[in-house]
């Protein structure tokens, strides 16, 4: 006999202790479950690890009729049933993979009701074969895992997203619930406009994932400085390494290989054999370091990874939070490390300017960028910033590199008007564009071969730089461009000043600076 309280609600205990094992609900899994077992829909931001399946896999097995699944991530969707299929829970997929016997075997397993969960890449959804087949079986719920991916300017965007919208049309009185581990206000605003999901309840989880410990620190040597932080912190544990280009995944796994360490490289140009292989030995056994360009990653449920590095630059903070989400899932500490440089920056410059679409695209691009690197040069706490980019407010938190050794800053200001009025002289030249290691070698009074050849050294400002270092300056440059005070150009990247960079060349705006870490032998103070 039931009691008059909330069926789903005792059901829905009933299946987390019995199915999964677990003993209580985490953070607001029990609100959603009980609004999407109920009948609605519902919109969940939660962090990588927050515990997202459960919110639809509990429905599913509550309701009715067959629960389906729409994920990108096709390479898991084995290992998504293989895990539920080991608890008793009754799943299939139907995807690209599978011969026509083994999709029809799972179809026949959904029309005869016989299924709890249905995995589905999104494409096949937009057949009509695959429609027609929904509407002869019974549908208890639709879960739209990776939502962000109709975001159009995110950093997955999946065009065949787009066309979930129909869902609603076609199957009006099935409950939707969407999930991503994406948050910004805006791609927040564009899940709920492109899948109608505005009237439906929006659950927003905090995003700090306290047991990460963020650290940024500028590039000088990356392969040292990764390998350093994997003997001194991280000797035999399993990690995540990320790198921009297919060449320097390679290039790193080959080098940690042959220092010994257990490394394997991930990316889509490899044969899918190989990455298959390499994926599967991350996933399953113990201290497995897999170097990856981002394409590696999404869905990818390992609780013990416990470092994520990036050797370049993330496109965005968005990207940078997911990619480190993936560190510590079990909750243990876990480091996400970030090696930085100037090149990055005009590396990603080059990318932007040279990307595909509209300039609207380029702006959206950009502004991604300078989020990303004011997040790199900032004094205060790494995590209230990042906390700060995706709306939710915290106090500094004693557990990033900027809390534990805080920056120290100085008055740049007068070191800015130098390298700014550098830059404009060279402009005014136009013969010739020049790059940051041009500027900083007359800065600092460097007779090259290239400085001579251009008559540099009878520039006003040749050697006027020379009380700092190349390091330095070359944290001067970074910092005037994480500001917007300084911009790159071109395919050499050419520094150019932008409208802001008047206000300090004229006095009217002065410059904290954050000062470089790497030790410098004898150091001038700046004196003004
Ligand atoms: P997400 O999809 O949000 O990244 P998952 O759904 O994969 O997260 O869950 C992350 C981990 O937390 C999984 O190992 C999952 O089994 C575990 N988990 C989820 N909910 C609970 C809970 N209520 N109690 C204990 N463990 C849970
Ligand atoms: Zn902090």
């Amino acid at each position: 006999a039931l009691s008059d309280a909330s069926p789903e609600i005792s059901d829905s205990l009933q299946v987390l202790h019995r199915v999964f094992g677990y003993s209580s609900f985490r953070g607001e899994q029990e609100q959603i479950i009980e609004q999407v077992a109920g009948g609605g829909d519902a919109l969940v931001l939660m962090p990588t690890g927050g515990g997202k399946s459960l919110c639809y896999q509990i429905p599913a097995l509550v309701r009715e009729g067959t629960g389906i699944v729409i994920s990108p991530l096709i390479a898991l969707m084995q290992d998504q049933v293989d895990a539920l299929t080991a608890l008793g829970v009754r799943a299939g997929f139907l995807n690209s993979t599978q011969d026509p016997y083994e999709r029809q075997a799972v179809e026949q397993a959904f029309l005869a009701d016989e299924l709890d969960l249905l995995y589905l890449a999104p494409e096949r959804l937009r057949t009509e074969g695959t429609q027609r087949l929904l509407d002869r079986g019974k549908v208890s719920l639709f879960a739209i895992d990776e939502a962000h991916c109709v975001a159009q300017w995110g950093h997955d965007f999946r065009p065949d997203y787009l066309a979930l919208s129909m869902l609603h049309e076609r199957w009006p009185k099935v409950p939707r619930i969407a999930l991503t581990a994406t948050a910004t206000e805006a791609t927040h605003a564009e899940i709920a406009k492109r899948l109608g999901l505005e009237d439906a309840r929006h659950f927003v989880a905090s995003f700090d994932r306290p047991n990460i410990q963020y650290r940024i620190a500028a590039k000088d040597k990356p392969l040292a400085q990764l390998l350093e932080l994997i003997r001194s912190e991280h000797d035999g544990d399993a990690g995540v390494v990320y790198c921009l280009s297919r060449a320097s995944v390679e290039k790193t796994a080959a080098f940690l290989v042959e220092q010994g360490i257990d490394a394997v490289a991930y990316h889509a140009g490899m044969d899918a054999r190989t990455r298959a292989a390499n994926q599967a030995r991350f996933l399953r056994e113990d201290g497995v370091v897999v170097v990856a360009t981002i394409a590696f990653g999404m869905g990818i449920d390992k609780p013990d990874v416990r470092f994520v590095a990036h050797l370049d630059l993330p496109k965005s903070v968005e990207g940078y939070y997911q990619e480190t989400g993936r560190a510590g899932r079990d909750g243990e500490p876990a480091t996400a490390w970030l090696a930085y440089g100037l090149q990055d920056v005009v590396q990603q410059r080059k990318l932007i300017d040279g990307s595909e679409g509209d300039e609207n695209h380029r702006r959206s691009l950009a502004a991604h960028l300078d989020a990303m690197l004011a997040l790199c040069e900032t004094v205060d706490c790494r995590r209230v910033r990042l906390l700060a980019y995706f709306g939710q407010s915290g106090e500094p938190c004693g557990n990033c590199d900027t809390c534990l050794t805080p920056a120290e800053s100085w008055d740049g200001t007068v070191a800015a008007q130098k390298l700014l009025s550098t830059v404009w002289r060279l402009a005014r030249e136009r013969r010739q564009k020049f790059g940051a290691g041009q500027i900083i070698d007359i800065l600092q009074g460097k007779k090259t071969a290239k400085v001579i050849q251009f008559d540099h050294d009878a520039l006003s400002v040749f050697g006027v730089g020379a009380d700092l270092s190349t390091g330095e300056w070359r944290g001067v440059v970074r910092q005037l461009l994480a500001l917007g005070l300084l911009a790159v150009e071109g395919d050499y990247g050419t520094l150019v000043l932008t409208d802001a960079s008047g206000e300090v060349l004229g006095g009217r705006r002065t410059v904290q600076m954050r000062k470089e870490k790497a030790p410098a032998a004898s150091r001038k103070k700046d004196s003004g």
